[in-house]
């Protein structure tokens, strides 16, 4: 049968974009659908605006640190709306990019929301299209948990595009989204209270990174609620909110901001129209090869809920556009010692195992620990200390996980994870030459393991 299509991809965002542009440099005839944003959630409310506000966030301590070195300042005064206007211009000309990438490489734009109509058919703004191989590549959604007066409440959705920065911000979750938030809020000079259900935030991080992050944020003021959970948020005559806790505690804020985790994206995707499966947790479920349970189709990124991160959903988007389209090219998605950063105020840089999960996995470990203050807040009064760690297993001499709390730890963190992939073990480490001064030397300079 002959298709409109080679491959029609759903959502614009990281990995349909990748997927689609590889089909089509490889001589796919190849069309994606998008219905709200050129680049998708990396582009235009996650990483990319997110990293911007961070930016904006930490000249607040530039500001204050300038003096040690001799700098004297008038009043810094910070305005939310410029801010938001420069990251909208500049998410403008990323979503141009985007469409000129596409436009460029071949692949045919369909802008408006696609639905599945069987396993081979996928219908737009009216028309329906073939196609021999259809991916789904429609990432996730923010979710809130429906408690009274979620209505109050906002998400990563919204959070980029408040008018106004509020005075009194509580934040809700304690994964990436929240810490970062917490940090672009309070850093802005918010007064910010974050709230997380369980004993210490960053499930899942090395024990030592989670504590230490604690430490800082602490000692910078922001206000950190663990065990503590909203049961109602109520809107008061003002237009502030109250929220309630479950312990009874009441707290008056401006604006209560959810980073609760994402769901998959499947609102009105018709998938009842074919044989696709969801997993227990309610993502689309595939094979190694991003095979659906319907032959046709496939998908990748967010929605199958694997790694939600950018550069796994561009992975997974060439691992499909090669194995369909240039098999000769095709090598699978290697999640093992996958980097990753929280863009935290100090950033958290990690690779491999945390020591609680190298354990865990029946590893004998030696662990390197070094905390220190940076060399450049040795002329201010800044109190902020640098957490380096290594989890080493002892047997094989093997490198299993490194973990940073400091400034920068996210360029860090990429090349040693480089390292890690090649199966650096601690003497690779101890042989490298630092370079001087840096906080990174740090790393090849760790030599006497910390008490097990
Ligand atoms: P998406 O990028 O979400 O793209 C899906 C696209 O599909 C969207 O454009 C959507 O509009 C479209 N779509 C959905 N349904 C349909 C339909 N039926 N028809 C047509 N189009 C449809 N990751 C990092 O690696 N680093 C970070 O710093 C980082 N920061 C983040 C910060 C925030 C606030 C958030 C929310 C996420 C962040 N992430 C980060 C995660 C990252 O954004 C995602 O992992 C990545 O965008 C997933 O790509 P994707 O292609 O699977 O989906
Ligand atoms: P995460 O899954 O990272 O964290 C969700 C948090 O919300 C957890 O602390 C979880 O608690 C808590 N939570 C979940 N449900 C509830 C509930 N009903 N009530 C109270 N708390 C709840 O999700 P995020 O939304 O922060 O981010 C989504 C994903 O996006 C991340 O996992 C990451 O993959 C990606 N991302 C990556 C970034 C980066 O690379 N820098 C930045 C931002 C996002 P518990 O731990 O107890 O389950």
């Amino acid at each position: 049968m002959a298709y409109d299509f080679d491959l029609y991809v759903i959502g614009a965002g990281s990995g349909g974009i990748r997927a689609a542009r590889f089909a089509a440099g490889y001589g796919a005839k190849v069309a994606v659908a998008e219905s709200r944003y050129l680049g998708g959630t990396c582009v235009n409310v996650g990483c990319v605006p997110k990293k911007l506000l961070v930016y904006g966030a930490h000249f607040a301590e530039d500001f204050e640190q300038a003096s040690g070195f001799g700098w004297s300042l008038g009043e810094a005064n910070f305005d939310w709306p410029t801010l938001i206007a420069n990251k909208d211009r500049e998410i403008n000309r990323l979503n141009g990019i985007y469409r000129n990438l596409l436009v460029n490489s071949g692949v045919t734009l369909h802008e408006g929301h696609a639905r599945l109509v069987d396993p081979h058919q996928v219908e737009i703004n009216g028309e329906c299209f073939t196609a021999k191989h259809i991916l789904i590549a429609t990432g996730g959604w923010p979710q809130i948990p429906d408690i009274p007066g979620r209505e109050h409440a906002i998400g990563s959705n919204e959070v980029f595009f408040l008018k106004a920065l509020p005075k009194r911000v509580l934040v809700v979750g304690g994964g990436y989204i929240a810490v970062e938030f917490a940090g672009i809020f309070h850093g802005l000079g918010a007064q910010t209270t974050l709230l997380y259900r369980g004993d210490l935030f960053l499930r899942g991080f090395d024990g030592a990174v989670r504590k230490h992050l604690q430490e800082e944020l602490t000692k910078r003021g922001m206000d950190l609620q663990f065990n503590a959970d909203i049961e109602r948020i109520d809107k008061q005559a003002d237009g502030s909110l109250k929220a309630t806790l479950k312990d009874g505690r009441v707290l008056e804020a401006d604006c209560v901001f959810y980073a609760t985790g994402r769901r998959p994206m499947l609102d009105n995707l018709g998938l009842e129209n074919t044989g696709v499966k969801l997993d227990k947790r309610g993502f689309v479920e595939v094979d190694d090869l991003y095979q659906t349970a319907e032959s046709s189709i496939l998908a990748i990124g967010d929605v199958i809920g694997r790694v939600q991160l950018t550069p796994v959903a561009l992975a997974e988007g060439m691992a499909v556009a090669r194995r369909l389209f240039k098999p000769e090219q095709y090598r699978p998605v290697d999640y093992a010692m996958i980097p990753t950063a929280v863009f935290s105020l100090p950033n958290i840089g990690t690779v491999g195992l945390s020591e609680e999960h190298a354990k865990a996995d029946g590893h004998k470990v030696q662990v390197f620990e070094s905390r220190f203050q940076p060399m450049k807040l040795r002329l201010t009064d800044c109190q902020e200390r640098t957490l380096m760690k290594l989890v080493v297993d002892a047997d094989t001499d093997k490198v299993l996980g490194c973990h940073m709390v400091g400034p920068e730890a996210g360029e860090i963190i990429q090349g040693l994870a480089i390292a890690l992939k090649a199966g650096a073990t601690k003497q690779h480490f101890d042989e490298t030459i630092g370079v001087h001064p840096t906080a990174a030397e740090e790393f090849v300079t760790m030599r006497i393991p910390v008490a097990g």
